[in-house]
């Protein structure tokens, strides 16, 4: 795919720009309509692609510029949820949220955001990362009235899943990550059914395949949390011996500033790593020698031509300008130690 050590690539959404969404707010309607809606998606689309390239990123994205939210911009596509019957759940065992209701056999009619794949590969020659949500993580952004059990709701939307992969991948991506934030809350149900669910998204794909876990956008809920898991964040330990031994190629997880100690990441021996060296929860822009030390830091527990260095999660909360300094802080501490490791 690439053959430069340690290629840079973002774990998902970027800021849109202000004409097209309001920044810095997560569910943000969108500004234009119809054709224009359009249009203004595919400029987005080339505005994020200049920032990444300007930055140093390696591994591009769409930096989710056409959808609004990470998980419910995929399942309003699908037959079977129904958005105006809305139900209260607690997402992530953290916080309620106002969700739609599954109310009958879920499907996907149409492709979701092949067309959106198909434009920005006309753009670039670089690798293209892609992410969809995973299914656990599908699952716990809904109410189910209908299968009234996680782990069938689960087996279908892998299914689903699968088809949109397929397609993506005939599109021309090349990497295509399945965002997983509740593999950090769900333990058992990770290693029963959450993995297998990811297994049977993959089936079939020759692309490489990723999953990122983490612990969620800089939002209070999330860092309300936080604050409560202690001085060690020993989560990753649960789930990583059973994703090591998956076929998953890559995972994504978050280092910067966060109370993961370094060295559970030994624990994904073999698999490709992409090490989150942007805390995504400050406007505090880190330096290249910040992200430089926490690549160190990595390449103690994954080997350095499987180290791809990354952000901890999306940054579409943050403003416009932190998150583009942050991608270059980003680009420009992966190239000190690319230039260490090969002295
Ligand atoms: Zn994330």
């Amino acid at each position: 795919m690439t053959t430069a050590l340690l290629p840079t690539a973002t774990a998902g959404s970027l800021p849109k720009p202000s004409w097209l969404a309001e920044p810095e707010t997560l569910w943000s309607p969108w500004k234009l309509h119809g054709q224009e809606l359009i249009e203004g998606k595919q400029d987005a689309l080339r505005l994020t692609l200049d920032d990444q390239n300007r930055a140093g990123i390696d591994i591009v994205s769409d930096g989710e510029q056409t959808r609004q939210h990470f998980v419910t911009t995929f399942i309003e596509h699908l037959s079977g949820v129904d958005f105006k019957n809305r139900q209260t759940v607690k997402i992530r065992n953290r916080y309620d949220a106002s969700v739609p209701s599954v109310v009958s056999t879920v499907s996907r009619e149409k492709p979701i955001f092949v067309d959106d794949a198909r434009f920005l590969r006309t753009l670039t020659q670089k690798p293209i990362k892609w992410a969809l949500p995973g299914p656990m993580t599908m699952v716990d952004t809904l109410y189910d009235g209908h299968y009234k059990s996680r782990e069938k709701l689960a087996w279908e939307f892998a299914k689903i899943l699968n088809q949109e992969a397929r397609e993506l991948e005939a599109a021309g991506v090349d990497i295509i990550q399945f965002d997983e934030p509740a593999f950090n809350v769900f333990f058992d149900e990770v290693n029963d059914w959450g993995i297998a669910a990811l297994e049977r998204a993959i089936e079939g794909l020759k692309c490489e395949t990723a999953v990122h876990i983490c612990y969620g956008y800089g939002i209070k809920a999330n860092i309300d949390w936080k604050n409560t898991l202690g001085t060690q964040w020993r989560q990753y330990e649960e789930i990583f011996p059973n994703l090591q031994k998956s076929n998953i190629s890559m995972v994504s997880l978050e280092c910067q500033n966060s109370r993961v100690p370094m060295n559970l990441i030994e624990l994904l021996r073999g698999k490709k790593v992409m090490v989150g060296a942007i805390d995504v929860a400050t406007h505090a822009i880190e330096t290249p020698d910040d992200v430089a030390n926490t690549l160190r830091k990595a390449l103690k527990f994954v080997d350095a031509d499987k180290l791809y260095p990354c952000t901890n999660c999306g940054m579409a909360p943050l403003p416009r300008h932190v998150a583009t300094a942050k991608l270059h802080a980003l680009g420009a501490g992966a190239k000190i130690v690319r230039h260490e490791l090969s002295a």
